[in-house]
Parts: C-alpha cells; sequence; structure tokens
C-alpha cells in the first residue's frame, strides 16, 4: 500500500504570484476510498456504505484523508458522500431518516474542517473548494452496476429522481461550493440530474462527470459519450462547470475527449479524473498495477486536449494527486514560455 502523499508540492496557489490565466487548471483530490484506506484498518472495498460508512465511524480519518490530498496539491476536496443515501444509512446504520440526512451534511463539515486545518497550516494559500460528491443511483444497489448502467433498463427515472433528491439537498445545505455528479453511467440519470438542478438547486453548480466502456467512445450504459456530454451541457450550461469521465483507464481517454469539440462553438469544458488503470476483479480486488502507466503521464496530453478539471479516481493516491500537480506546473510553464517566445518574435 502506497503511504499517504504529504508533504506539500505547493509552489501552487500563491495569489500573488499566479496569474489569472494559470489558474484555469483545478486540480482535483484523488481516490477518496485509496487515500481513506491509509488511515483505517477496516476493510473499504466491499462494504455495502463503502467508504461513507466512516461518517458514522471514524471522522479523523476522513479529515486527515482529505488533508492529504490538500497537502499534496488539490485544489479541492470532494466529499465523502458518492455512496451515501438516506435509505442506505436507515437501512445498513439503523439510523433514522432525519439522522441519515444529518450524516450526509457531516460529509460536507468534515471536508470543510480538513480545508480550515489546510489554510491554517498554509495561510497564505487560497482557500480549497468543498465538492459533494453525488454517486449514481447504482451504485446504491451495491453490484457494481454504475459500471454497466444496467438499472436504467429496469428503473423509473422517477425513482432515481426521489432517491437523489434529499442526498443533494442535504450537501447543498451544508454549504458545498460545487456538486459532482459523478460516474453516472447512462444518459436517462444525466439528463434528470442536471434538469433536477435547475428545477431545484438553481443556485448550485456541479460538473457532471460518466463511467464509460472499456470501447474508448460509449457511456457505460452503451450511449455515445460525445454525443451525451454536449447534449446534457447544452441542456444547462451555466450550472455546469464541466462535463467528462471519471473512473476510467488513463489509456482511454485520450480517443473519449478528442474532437469533442470540434465546430463548437460554446465548447464543452472537460474534467478527467481516472482511475489508476488496475482491474477490479471481485475475488482478488484491484490487480495488474504494475501494468499501468501512473495517471500523471497522461495529463500534459490531456491539457493540450482541453482539459481544465484534472485529477484522480479509485486507486489513485495523495501522492498521485502530487504527481498530477507537477504536470499542471510544468504545462503552465512551458505555455508561458511559449507566449513569451511568441511575443519576442512579433516584436523583431
Ligand atoms: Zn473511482
Amino acid at each position: 500500500m502506497a503511504p499517504p502523499g504529504v508533504g506539500s508540492s505547493s509552489e501552487k496557489r500563491h495569489n500573488d504570484t499566479m496569474s489569472a490565466n494559470e489558474r484555469d487548471i483545478v486540480v482535483l483530490d484523488g481516490g477518496f476510498a485509496t487515500q481513506l484506506s491509509c488511515h483505517v484498518s477496516q476493510q473499504i472495498d466491499g462494504d455495502v456504505l463503502w467508504s461513507a460508512r466512516f461518517l458514522a465511524t471514524d471522522k479523523e480519518a476522513i479529515i486527515d484523508a482529505h488533508l492529504d490530498f490538500l497537502r499534496a496539491g488539490a485544489d479541492l476536496v470532494i466529499t465523502n458522500s458518492y455512496q451515501a443515501s438516506i435509505g442506505g444509512f436507515m437501512e445498513h446504520l439503523k439510523l433514522t431518516k432525519d439522522q441519515s440526512y444529518e450524516l450526509i451534511k457531516e460529509s460536507v463539515k468534515l471536508a470543510r474542517i480538513a480545508c480550515q486545518r489546510y489554510n491554517k497550516e498554509f495561510p497564505n494559500s487560497t482557500p480549497p473548494m468543498v465538492v459533494g460528491s453525488v454517486g449514481p443511483y447504482g451504485a446504491s444497489l451495491h453490484d457494481g452496476s454504475e459500471y454497466t448502467g444496467s438499472y436504467a433498463k429496469t428503473t423509473p427515472v422517477e425513482t432515481m429522481r426521489e432517491w437523489h433528491i434529499p442526498r443533494i439537498r442535504a450537501l447543498v445545505e451544508a454549504g458545498v461550493d460545487l456538486l459532482a455528479l459523478e460516474t453516472i453511467p447512462c444518459k436517462i440519470e444525466a439528463e434528470m440530474l442536471v434538469e433536477l438542478l435547475k428545477k431545484e438547486f438553481p443556485n448550485t453548480k456541479a460538473w457532471l462527470s460518466f463511467s464509460v466502456r472499456q470501447d474508448g467512445k460509449s457511456l457505460a450504459y452503451g450511449e455515445s459519450f460525445q454525443e451525451v456530454a454536449r447534449y446534457c451541457y447544452d441542456l444547462n450550461p451555466q450550472q455546469l462547470v464541466a462535463v467528462g469521465v471519471n473512473c476510467v483507464a488513463p489509456r482511454l481517454v485520450e480517443t473519449l475527449i478528442s474532437g469533442i469539440n470540434k465546430d463548437r462553438k460554446n465548447p464543452v469544458p472537460l474534467v478527467v479524473y481516472p482511475n489508476s488503470g488496475e482491474s477490479y476483479k471481485v475475488e482478488l480486488g484491484w490487480i495488474d498495477r504494475d501494468k499501468c502507466e501512473p495517471v500523471d503521464t497522461y495529463v500534459q496530453k490531456w491539457l493540450d486536449l482541453g482539459v481544465t478539471w484534472v485529477g484522480g479516481c479509485c486507486r489513485t493516491y495523495a501522492t498521485d494527486v502530487s504527481r498530477i500537480r507537477q504536470e499542471v506546473e510544468k504545462w503552465k510553464r512551458n505555455k508561458e514560455e511559449k507566449r513569451h517566445q511568441n511575443g519576442q518574435c512579433t516584436q523583431k
């Protein structure tokens, strides 16, 4: 197991030295459950509530995991609420409806505490954002169906909507800066969420991120990623800060996003936060890490392709976030140098 990535790579986030242009790229955090595993001894993968169980059992470990990412160079932390739901907490933690609602809010409070501690450590740094994780309906089924979208066939969209509303409301009420509608496998749920944002949460912004197939072009449920991404963005460009993919093998990202904004007047801002590229086998857990190129080796290419929000998902640690941050800084420096060179040329 990799150690939690501590030690700051903070050549970043010093207000006084950063131009507006340099701030355009936002570095996300990494896999929350992955980093949390460095702070707890209990098994997380395989738990019916996944990392959300620790909201009830180990609040300090959650704060520590968020802090690892901030110290590693993340501009934001994503709350530990991916698999949190009112029904899930009532059933598996034996809480009341109200207590379950409060526990979802707790995920925001803990993320905020981590940000405050970080700001105390680095008083000159920009306050990090707290992003509320909204996993798909399928995640609550605990059968991996967020990676197939199979429930889209059998679950009325109204059921999904009713399930999502209170958990999103709890995150918004607790004061998130942004929502991450993430690992969404199918068009029907994505469309519903984007509309829901408009109707129920008109003052809250979000990014929308899909789970996809191995073919490098389709959503997990089979629709075209690029078509659905453009369609959803156009439904609500005022509230969507970005659309993209997460928890995908990094090697698949380039083909997924290449050309998505070809001939578009209003380009879709892109968010990408892949997993480590390892495969997950129920009986073996995560395998083949040694066969995967680390996420950071792809970052410059993605930035060239227009990605503005970049980070990691499952099996990426704070150490990976720190390397992603370094690649982003390198890319920005190169860009600045090129601009400078070009400027000099035109003056001659
Ligand atoms: Zn993931």
